[in-house]
């Protein structure tokens, strides 16, 4: 049976022409195209019809025109908002992933920022006119600060491990052990990787234990690479045995056969100092005699998405000769990114400083302290309803596959309101702007103040307040 139709809210709809005068509207031209402001007035009273004709709009004839003049400016804000936006990062997990990984030093942002905005000598040498490579900016540097005699960047870590194995030993076997066939997230698993490079996977030891004799013993006329994989994101404890890449490359120079090691998190400064693991660095295994090394551009690093491979010459140049790479090949926003991010190592004294990874990582906890008084003193300040605001004591993550034991001590203000569910404000700062991804836990919503920089702690209060002012629980 249908509901009769209220004709009075329908009577009540207002004209575009009509909305296209009132003053909010009017304020949205001085930004927006005509059309865009036009359409949307146009969308909203069309759903505002459908409400009435469906019997769900339940508000009075008197409150419509305001609402089209509302729900236009929400949707022209919805339409014309990035998908891909800012985001305040409150979890505490310093290289996150689904973040965006490492945060850029400012030197790094100014030299993306002169290649977007202008040519550069990307393929062209200066000196001579004649082409160059876009390899070469970094490539100097790389060697240099890792000790390797040649280096060569690509897209990630997972396509400079697809390239080395498939200029290494495609067609052939590759001897790895049973400690090592890692997932690390994705779909990157080594036996698939491996598959996908066409080289031949012959797994040794067991889960625990691999020694040396157990290279030695599956090495055939067919082995081409001795392949060790940094267990980045996962420990095995207790009773175990792990053959290093010294052992390795000892195995390797009395066959003759290359050895590999992927990093996966590599790093250049040692940061045990600072309570972080003890960890080889690149230029350790690059000393120990790996043939190739390979490590990611975004994860200790500290600077953009890239797959970093340095070793000998010899399977560097036979890399750059494989048509992979260049279906693998960085953009010239990683070269610029990774040369500034690089040219921050050379300054030692500055490095932990520059690098906003390193800067979070090795943060002493006072400094976490002062921040998380700040920003609970600001909370206390705008939050206009009676709110718990606490700061207490808890641990941060590395992130991003490494480090995965490492507990960095650390400061979180917890925030909790009676109006508002943990969880309701958890969604709402999520769609706030900027957006907030904080942590919930213990019913409370948790901000860890690790990774959120100086600069954004009062941005931070001013947003956490406004959604906690708002006061309004959203439907869902
Ligand atoms: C992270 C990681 C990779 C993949 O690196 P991406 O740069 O994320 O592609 C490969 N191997 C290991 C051991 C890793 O930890």
């Amino acid at each position: 049976m249908e509901l009769p139709i209220d004709k009075s809210l329908l009577r009540s709809l207002p004209k575009v022409d009509d909305l296209m005068k009132n003053s909010i509207i009017l304020n949205l031209l001085q930004t927006r195209p005509r059309t865009v402001v036009v359409d949307a007035v146009r969308k909203t009273i069309e759903g505002l019809r459908q409400e009435i004709l469906s019997g769900s709009y339940t508000g009075s004839p008197e409150d419509i025109y305001q609402l089209v003049v509302k729900k236009t400016s929400d949707l022209i804000a919805a339409e014309t908002k990035p998908n891909l936006r800012r985001v305040i990062n409150a979890t505490g997990v310093v290289l996150h992933t689904n973040l965006g990984r490492a945060l850029m030093s400012y030197a790094a942002r100014d030299a993306v920022d002169a290649v977007a905005s202008s040519f550069c000598n990307l393929e062209i040498n200066l000196n001579t006119g004649r082409r160059g490579s876009r390899y070469e900016p970094v490539e100097e540097i790389i060697t240099r600060l890792t000790g390797a005699e040649a280096a060569l960047v690509v897209n990630n870590n997972a396509a400079a491990v697809l390239l080395a194995l498939g200029t290494m030993a495609k067609g052939k076997e590759v001897i790895v052990s049973r400690g090592q066939l890692v997932e690390i997230g994705g779909s990157f698993r080594i036996p698939e990787v491996m598959e996908q490079s066409g080289a031949m996977l012959v797994e040794v030891g067991a889960t625990n234990k691999t020694h040396p004799h157990d290279y030695q013993k599956a090495i055939s006329e067919d082995t081409a690479l001795l392949l060790h994989v940094h267990t980045s994101n996962y420990r095995i404890v207790g009773f175990t045995r792990e053959t290093t890449v010294n052992e390795l490359v000892q195995i390797g120079q009395s066959h003759q056969i290359p050895v590999m090691s992927d990093l996966g998190s590599g790093f250049l400064v040692d940061l045990a100092p600072y309570g972080l693991p003890q960890e080889p660095s690149v230029q350790e295994v690059v000393a120990a005699g790996a043939d190739v090394v390979t490590f990611s551009g975004d994860k200790l690093l500290g600077g953009p998405q890239a797959g970093i491979i340095v070793g000998k010459r010899y399977w560097i140049e036979k890399m750059k000769k494989n048509p992979l790479t260049r279906a693998v090949r960085i953009n010239k926003f990683t070269v610029a990114a990774l040369e500034a991010t690089l040219r921050e190592y050379l300054d030692k004294d500055n490095v932990l400083e520059n690098i906003p990874t390193l800067r979070m990582l090795t943060e002493a906890p006072g400094a976490l302290l002062k921040r998380a008084e700040e920003l609970a003193a600001q909370l206390k300040a705008k939050v206009a309803y009676p709110a718990e605001v606490q700061v207490i004591s808890g641990t941060s993550q590395v992130g991003g596959g490494s480090m995965p034991t490492a507990e960095l001590p650390t400061y979180l203000v917890t925030c909790m309101v009676q109006h508002l569910s943990v969880e309701e404000m958890s969604a709402q700062l999520r769609l706030a702007e900027p957006a907030v991804v904080g942590r919930v836990q213990d019913n409370k919503y948790q901000v860890d103040l690790r990774t959120v920089q100086p600069e954004e702690v009062e941005l931070l209060a001013e947003v956490i307040a406004r959604v906690i002012n708002s006061g309004e629980v959203s439907g869902r």
